[in-house]
């Protein structure tokens, strides 16, 4: 079976070099494990934190040894009153076609409930941190204007989505046209922002937020939070999801100082793991399920085709080349 490892740690962007194929025997999976064959692939901006050796709130990948992502896959074989040979699970996997896996870290997935890829996006960690980012930090009321950067992205369109069903104005910053388009007449955002065609931020995000900004939930970080600081109200809450722009920069960037914004307005900044709220997980999952069963949420992927193309489809979030949740199908 195929196999991809971590073959050097990037320096600066992340290249097709930093990865390698390699091919091994599948193992014969032993009592409380099963045999799995993956299905989709989850790649994430957050696997490029993993890929540095940097002290964070995860270990870091090995060198030599298999990355490894949220995963569905099938069980071909079981050998655990658990799961049965065809059910479908999800789990933190290695990126191999083929691997034996304990079922103590598998989650089984219906697939006649939802298609399996959305338990890697709506219905997994990106719906979660979406909703429990923007409840439980961004505390939204309704009429508040909600910002969102990342906007197209996997994270940022459900967050707008739920900001509307919450009542509040939504305004997403993303970068071509094209996502602008499409978080207003596919997620219902008021107003969208072109990070990339726009010159002056700080003017761009006033004209859009004429109320000012009551929450902000950061998908990317650098210059373009920078400008929203200029525009928070008082009282205002800035939920620190991620910081893209900076993740292959090799070294921190000249950022506006943040303290006197928020003194002035005395205004919250928070960050967080999704796994800080372990514990909402289920509610989380539940009221994701209803909204989409009720047509109140929708969702969009980038599907990409074939094993060979995982590292390219993890490359590309970088590029902006996805929009919503980006998806490796094998
Ligand atoms: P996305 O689907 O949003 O994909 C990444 C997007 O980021 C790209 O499509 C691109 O869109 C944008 N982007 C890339 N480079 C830049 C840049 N230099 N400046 C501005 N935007 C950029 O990914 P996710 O939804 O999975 O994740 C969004 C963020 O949330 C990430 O930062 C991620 O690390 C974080 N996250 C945090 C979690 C937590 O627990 N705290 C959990 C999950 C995700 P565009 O074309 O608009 O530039």
């Amino acid at each position: 079976t195929k196999k991809i490892l971590l073959n050097s740690r990037p320096k600066g962007k992340p290249q097709t070099s930093d990865f390698k194929f390699e091919t091994e025997k599948v193992a014969e999976p032993k009592d409380g494990e099963v045999l799995l064959e993956t299905k989709y692939v989850s790649v994430d901006p957050y696997l490029r934190g993993r890929m540095s050796d940097a002290p964070s709130y995860i270990p870091p990948f090995e060198i030599g040894k298999p990355i490894a992502s949220a995963i569905i896959a099938e069980v071909v074989e079981s050998k655990t009153d658990k799961f049965q040979k065809g059910d479908h699970v999800n789990g933190l996997l290695s990126w191999k076609e083929f691997q034996v896996a304990s079922a103590d870290n598998l989650m089984k997935v219906d697939k006649d409930k939802a298609p399996l890829s959305a338990y890697l996006g709506i219905l997994g960690m990106t719906g979660l941190t979406a909703y429990l980012g923007l409840t439980e930090i961004g505390k939204p009321k309704k009429g508040e204007t909600l910002l969102v950067s990342g906007a197209a992205g996997a994270v940022g369109s459900t967050v707008g989505q739920i900001g509307k069903i919450l009542g509040l104005r939504v305004v997403g910053i993303a970068g071509t046209d094209e996502k602008v388009k499409m978080i207003q007449d596919e997620f219902g955002f008021d107003e969208g922002i072109n990070y990339n065609t726009t010159e002056n931020m700080k003017e761009a995000i006033k004209k859009a937020c004429p109320d000012g900004v009551d929450v902000y939930f950061d998908n990317v970080g650098g210059d373009i939070s920078d400008a929203v600081l200029f525009n928070i109200n008082k009282f205002s809450r800035t939920v620190v999801c991620g910081a893209i722009s900076v993740y292959n920069e090799t070294s921190l960037p000249q950022s506006a100082s943040v303290q006197p914004f928020l003194i002035k307005k005395s205004s919250l900044m928070q960050g967080f793991v999704i796994s800080d709220f372990s514990d909402k997980h289920p509610e989380g999952i539940k009221q994701l399920t209803q909204w989409l069963k009720e047509d109140k949420l929708t969702y969009t992927e980038t599907v990409r085709e074939g094993f060979e193309n995982i590292p390219q489809a993890f490359l590309d979030l970088f590029d902006g080349k996805n929009k919503g949740k980006m998806v490796v199908k094998i």
